[in-house]
């Protein structure tokens, strides 16, 4: 008896080993195979120590290989949840219960181990088989052999659980392979059961443990469901986006999917698809004789026009002969609309929907050459401070407003097949012809933008640029180029609306642009130089002069500051520049001061751009601490628009200069338009009026009566006046019985080189 247990143990062990094998050697990819192969090793090793327990007719070796034993059936258990884990993919469950259950299988482990000497969980008893051999079996079980077997159990229903969880999910063609693993796990547990109710020596549920090594082997590495290769093909084709229609060899329809059907919508009937394949034969009689064909088509479905891209393909079987052909209909309607709005986005601005410049340019250029002998304008807009209104309103805001322009636009265009686009940012452009061009619209867009932020807050200034398209061949974006010239040279405005392009725009645009790129080497050249106009008493009396900035330039020669002051004020050099003509001003000081004229002061011109751009009260002192002079001797000169406009946080930046000592000038009086506020509001040291300024009123005489009044005016607010532009000496005459004190202008002198005004007026 005992001898055919342990036959039966090791044919179960054979079993498991095979299986371990096979599934090494079939699935040695799969991620399943590491479970599986822990199962059946434990297996193996739980039914051999049960062997050598059996085997040995020693007490204490029953007792460690029976502990052994039970050791490893928890750590099989343990296993197998492992693998039903993997199998069914059902991972998550159990996953912090897992780490209980393994402190407590330690805890039983351990108690197993100590059975041989302490007995806790289970005793064996010596007995005979029939023929005589004695084995020990176990005879007893403790109470703490119920914690070990409710163990082994729960385990084992964890991955119960597992299983059934997968049951109810999977489709119906899969429940089989997990029902069957459920099934055998089940018996195991059943069979454990019925030999613990039996009195038997041996646990004939052991010999289950081949049967599971097998049936998971086999369902879980070699097992496949039935059909299931043809319901997955069907699921496929059914699933597929695109139509297929399968034909037999004597050309009827054998299969085909919902989008075939669709694809046949326009026949209304049952036999819709065997219809139309029929009918495509009929049509295409050269398919018999080609194995391959491929055609679009368009078909109407469900209202929408679709785009379709068609293959016929025969097929055969391995020995070469006709089995049947099939149809794929593939839709490619959204790769057509994908495609047209690709062409669409790359040809139109995203926010406005007109053209972008790029396309403006092809349009523009096609509309042109299509009507040769046709007069035709461009016309571009730009958005005065375009970027201060996204600064101050915000981003949505000044998008809105470009859609409003873009509107703007569009209509001018509208009806008179004009083409219009937007060139970048606030740069919009249209191409018309002459005879629809009517400026009053634009001026009419510019006054109704012009309220866009409400009438009082802010409001939005629209400068037009326009371009008579005198040399058709040039290119459209050259002709935009030149509208642009033409706003560049309003830009600063706010009177001029519109601008027409001439060839001097262009140049002096071209000139500009010229000067700032030659700016930083001039000054490090010492290019800029200082003329001196010198300053008069009524006696004829010398006091000092303006130093007013030269360029001698090495090709064109001296160039005026009315050719460059304004452009690098524009571009912010003009800062540079200035602090470079008042160190020159205070090294002349220096050295008159050196030759012991203390007595004559030079005037420098401050632009009204250097308050914004730099730290004018800085840059002054450090001057004459460096050059050790008197704040008396440098006259500032700022303009009466500059004084006004300087920025909030330097409002006292005047009288923070006056208190140093430098003698502060207003500049051209007269010539902005808040003379007398700027008068109340602001005390200077000197009024500085220009005579060219009204003389420009045409009326000489009330032009006098203005000059005495404002010279009275001075006088009695303690300032001195100095009068510039002097050109006769009948004005000067004038000008002495008004009261003024000292004067400057042509008819005294012009402004002249350093070495000239020093022989001239300062070596006696
Ligand atoms: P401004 O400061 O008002 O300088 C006086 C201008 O009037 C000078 O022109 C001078 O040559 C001119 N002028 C003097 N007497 C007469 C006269 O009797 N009749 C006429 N028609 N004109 C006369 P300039 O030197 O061409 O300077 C023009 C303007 O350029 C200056 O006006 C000033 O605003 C600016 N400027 C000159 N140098 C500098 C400088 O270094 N920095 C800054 N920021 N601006 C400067
Ligand atoms: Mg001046
Ligand atoms: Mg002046």
């Amino acid at each position: 008896m005992k001898l055919i247990h342990i036959v039966n143990l090791a044919a179960a062990v054979m079993i498991i080993l095979g299986c371990y094998i096979f599934s090494v050697k079939k699935a040695k990819q799969q991620t399943i195979q590491k479970p599986l192969g822990r199962v059946l090793l434990f297996s193996v090793c739980g039914i051999i120590s049960y062997a050598v327990a059996l085997l040995f007719p020693s007490r204490m070796l029953a007792y460690i290989g029976y502990s052994v034993y039970h050791i490893l059936t928890i750590a099989m258990a343990m296993a197998l949840t492992a693998f039903v884990s993997e199998y069914t993919g059902v991972r998550t469950m159990f996953s912090k219960e897992f780490y209980f259950i393994g402190v407590l299988s330690l805890a039983d482990s351990v108690m197993l181990a100590l059975n041989p000497f302490l007995h806790g969980v289970f005793r064996v008893s010596k007995t005979e088989d029939i023929i005589g051999h004695t084995y020990y079996y176990i005879s007893r079980r403790e109470n703490l052999y119920i914690f070990h077997f409710t163990l082994a159990y729960l385990i084992l229903a964890i991955g119960i659980v597992m299983l059934l969880k997968k049951i109810l999910r999977s489709p119906k063609i899969y429940k089989l392979k997990y029902l069957i693993i459920l099934l055998i796990i089940v018996i195991v547990m059943v069979g454990h059961v019925f030999y613990l109710s039996m009195d038997s020596t041996f646990d004939y549920s052991i010999l289950l443990y081949a049967a599971v090594a097998a049936a998971l082997f086999y369902f879980s590495i070699i097992y496949v469901p039935r059909g299931l290769m043809e319901k997955l093909l069907l699921f496929t084709i059914a699933n597929m986006k695109d139509g297929i229609v399968c034909v037999d060899i004597d050309g009827k329809v054998a299969h085909y999917n919902k989008t075939a059907r669709e694809y046949c919508s326009d026949i209304d009937n049952e036999n819709a698809v065997s219809d139309y394949i029929n009918q495509w034969f009929n049509d295409n009689p050269e398919a018999l004789d080609n194995d391959e064909l491929t055609w679009k088509d368009v078909r109407q479905i469900d209202g929408e026009m679709r785009r379709f891209i068609n293959d016929y393909k025969r097929i055969y079987d391995s020995e070469g002969k006709y089995v049947g052909c099939f149809f794929i209909y593939h839709d490619r309607t959204n790769d057509y609309k994908r495609i047209a709005e690709e062409k669409y986005r790359s040809s139109h601005d995203f926010l406005t929907g007109l053209y972008n410049k790029e396309h403006f340019c092809i349009e523009a250029r096609k509309l042109m050459s299509e009507n040769k002998d046709v007069p035709f304008i461009i016309v571009c807009t730009d958005v005065k401070n375009f970027k201060m209104i996204n600064e101050i309103f915000g981003v949505k805001r000044g998008d809105d407003l470009l859609l409003r322009i873009a509107g703007a636009i569009r209509s001018l265009a509208e009806g008179n097949g004009s083409v219009c686009g937007r060139l970048t940012g606030d740069r919009f452009a249209l191409c018309i012809k002459k005879e629809h061009f009517n400026e009053a619209a634009l001026l009419e867009d510019s006054v109704r933008l012009s309220s866009f932020f409400g009438e009082d807050i802010f409001k939005v200034q629209m400068h037009f640029g326009i371009y008579e398209v005198t040399e058709p061949e040039l290119s459209v974006s050259v002709m935009c180029d030149r509208a642009n010239f033409a706003i560049h040279t309003i830009k600063d405005s706010y009177q001029s609306i519109v601008a027409y392009y001439n060839d001097e725009m262009r140049d002096s645009f071209l000139s500009e642009q010229k000067m700032i790129s030659e700016f930083e080497a001039a000054l490090g050249s010492g290019q800029f130089t200082a003329y001196i106009q010198p300053q008069i008493t009524a006696e004829g009396r010398i006091l000092g002069g303006e130093a007013l900035v030269r360029w001698i330039h090495p090709v064109e020669g001296l160039v005026s500051p009315g050719k460059f002051i304004e452009t690098f004020e524009q571009t912010g050099l003009i800062c540079r520049l200035d602090s470079y003509m008042w160190e020159i001003a205070c090294i002349q000081l220096c050295k008159w001061r050196q030759r012991g004229l203390l007595d004559n002061y030079l005037s420098v011109n401050i632009s009204k751009k250097d308050f914004f751009l730099m730290d004018v009260y800085g840059t002054l002192t450090s001057l004459i601490e460096k050059y050790c002079l008197d704040p008396k001797c440098l006259h500032l000169e700022i303009t009466e628009t500059a004084i006004m406009n300087i920025p909030e946080k330097q409002q006292h930046l005047i009288s923070q200069l006056r208190d140093y000592g430098f003698i502060v000038e207003i500049d051209d009086f007269g010539s902005g338009y808040s003379s007398l506020n700027t008068l109340k509001d602001l005390y200077v040291d000197v009024l500085k009026i220009d005579m060219g300024f009204l003389e420009k009123t045409g009326n000489t005489e009330r032009s006098m009566i203005i000059l005495r009044m404002i010279i009275e005016l001075a006088k009695s607010l303690d300032m001195a006046v100095i009068t510039e532009g002097v050109e006769t000496g009948e004005q000067a005459e004038f000008l002495k019985q008004c009261g003024c004190d000292v004067f400057q202008g042509y008819f005294f002198a012009k402004p002249m080189k350093v070495s000239d005004f020093e022989a001239r007026y300062l070596i006696s």
